[in-house]
């Protein structure tokens, strides 16, 4: 298994990849498995980076477990093992609640197509030429327009057909109305083929799997191995200082964020003036905040739906959705059934956030905000569970800057970088030879099968660089 710190190293390796998020992990895995020497240095403790799980007292907290695309079955499986992929499975009650309306749904193109044309009275040919459009969108033909204009386009004036199409999405990658529809159309595309999965054992499980397929592949992982630095020689990546030490290595992928990455660890004088400008200019992803409840032993909840889309906001706004004074919230129940064996339920409430809300407060401030957040998410959810107050026995709040301690991420991103980053993440290694970056940058690379999928396409790159 992982070794913590890294006593024991050997000194050159074929990849260094820096962060265990999806994609640093997919990365390590794909390349150990083209035979390559790989290093995998995790600043913190456990894998997994913001896929990740937490302990208190009895309970198991799952972080980013929402859901995720019917895709990762198919990328868990050819790029980890049939064992872990078998695990993922369909949640089928997804709800809505707000007041423009209250649906349940499978959240499948099926459902939706009858969903818009019964109950939201769209024309079947308008609904059929929406999917036919967003599912034919393409990285390659962006042609500039907004989200906003695509649902003008289709549905206009229609914001609460807007609310229907984007409130998931947002807090699925927090995006805008105000970011390139062709980010919404791959995401949205994805979810709709079949629906919202997830992973039965929970996410520690999860980890755990790919921790040990990672060993058996030859990867050598280490925790608590922080990157200070990335060398460059003047030509080329040479290896990275970990922990105070130098190891070299033929090529470095960094799963860090992004402009921490090239601003922060990447010797000066690597990047050009240009290159180092725009990537100044990139802006970062929101952040979230969380609020984490457990149900005592022996109580129960009776079914309300996996994943509820919750709003007191007369109308979707992305603005409010953001705010500190929150009015839509994402409960996410987790039944006995996630961790088969055990009989425990939990809540994760979950909010769009901005760092800046939360950095500069004092600290009794700071604890005071958290304290009114826990209490204003019970208000709500007891429309729901009405004796929550009664039954559960632990209540925790996540803010951007508790994200920002646990991953090292820019102000607490949850969604790595906006539309921009893309093109810097893509083309570094033909700036700086030899060093990749791979994880959450420009919402279509960001989530669980995002970040892993783009681990896979930055493997590839690596190998190819390395040649034989
Ligand atoms: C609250 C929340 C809920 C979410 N829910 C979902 C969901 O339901 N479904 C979904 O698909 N996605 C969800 N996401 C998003 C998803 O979890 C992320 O997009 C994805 O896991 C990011 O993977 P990544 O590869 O970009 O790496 P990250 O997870 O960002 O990991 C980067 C890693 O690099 C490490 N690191 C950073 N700097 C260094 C350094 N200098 N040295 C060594 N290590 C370093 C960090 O510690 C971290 O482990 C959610 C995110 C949040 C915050």
């Amino acid at each position: 298994m992982a070794v913590r710190g890294v006593k024991g190293v050997k000194d050159k390796y074929d990849c260094i990849v820096i962060g265990a998020g999806l994609g640093g992990l997919t990365c390590a895995n794909r390349l150990a498995r083209a035979g390559r020497s790989v290093l995998l240095l995790e600043q913190h403790s456990q894998l997994g980076g913001l896929a990740t799980w937490f302990r208190r007292k009895n309970h198991i907290f799952d972080v980013a477990l929402h859901g995720f695309p019917v895709g990762m079955i198919k990328t868990v499986r050819k790029y980890w093992s049939k064992d872990i992929s078998g695990r993922i499975v369909q949640l089928k009650g997804i709800r809505f609640d707000n007041p423009q309306f209250q649906l349940q749904t499978t959240y499948d193109k099926v459902d939706f197509i009858k969903l818009l044309t019964g109950r939201f009275k769209v024309d079947q040919q308008t609904v059929d030429n929406f999917f036919a459009h967003v599912r034919a969108m393409n990285f390659y033909d962006d042609d500039g327009r907004t989200v906003g204009e695509l649902f003008e386009e289709f549905f206009p004036g229609r914001d609460d057909i807007v609310r229907l199409l984007m409130e998931p999405i947002t807090y699925a990658n927090g995006s805008t109305l105000n970011d390139p529809a062709i980010s919404y159309g791959i995401v949205f595309s994805n979810f709709m083929s079949k629906g919202v999965f997830t992973f039965i054992g929970g996410t520690d499980l999860f980890i755990n799997m790919l921790e040990e397929e990672l060993v058996k592949n030859g990867v050598d992982v280490r925790t608590k191995a922080l990157v200070e630095r990335i060398i460059y020689d003047g030509d080329k990546i040479t290896g990275v200082v970990v922990n105070g030490e130098t190891i070299r290595a033929g090529s470095v992928v960094s799963n860090a964020n992004l402009k921490t990455t090239l601003l922060d660890l990447l010797d000066d004088g690597a990047l050009s003036g240009k290159f180092r400008s725009e990537t100044e200019a990139v802006r970062i992803n929101n952040s979230s905040s969380q609020v984490y409840i457990g149900i005592k032993e022996g109580e129960k909840i009776e079914p309300i739906g996996d994943l509820l889309f919750t709003s007191v906001a007369e109308k979707f706004d992305t603005a409010k959705m953001l705010s500190k004074d929150v009015t839509s919230r994402t409960f996410s129940v987790y039944y006995p059934e996630l961790r088969p064996g055990q009989d425990k339920y939990t809540i994760v409430s979950s909010s769009n956030s901005r760092y800046e809300d939360w950095a500069d407060l004092s600290e009794e401030q700071y604890q005071a905000d958290k304290k009114a957040l826990a209490e204003d998410t019970l208000d709500r959810l007891e429309k729901y569970v009405p004796n929550i107050r009664s039954i559960h026995d632990h209540l925790e709040v996540a803010t951007p800057r508790t994200f920002k301690r646990y991953t090292l991420h820019v102000d607490g991103s949850s969604f790595g970088t906006k539309f921009e980053g893309l093109p810097i993440s893509q083309d570094l290694h033909k700036e700086v030879a030899g060093l990749f970056h791979t994880g959450s940058v420009a919402i279509i690379m960001s989530g669980w099968l995002g970040a892993a999928n783009y681990g896979v396409i930055v493997a590839n790159e690596v190998d190819r660089y390395l040649g034989v």
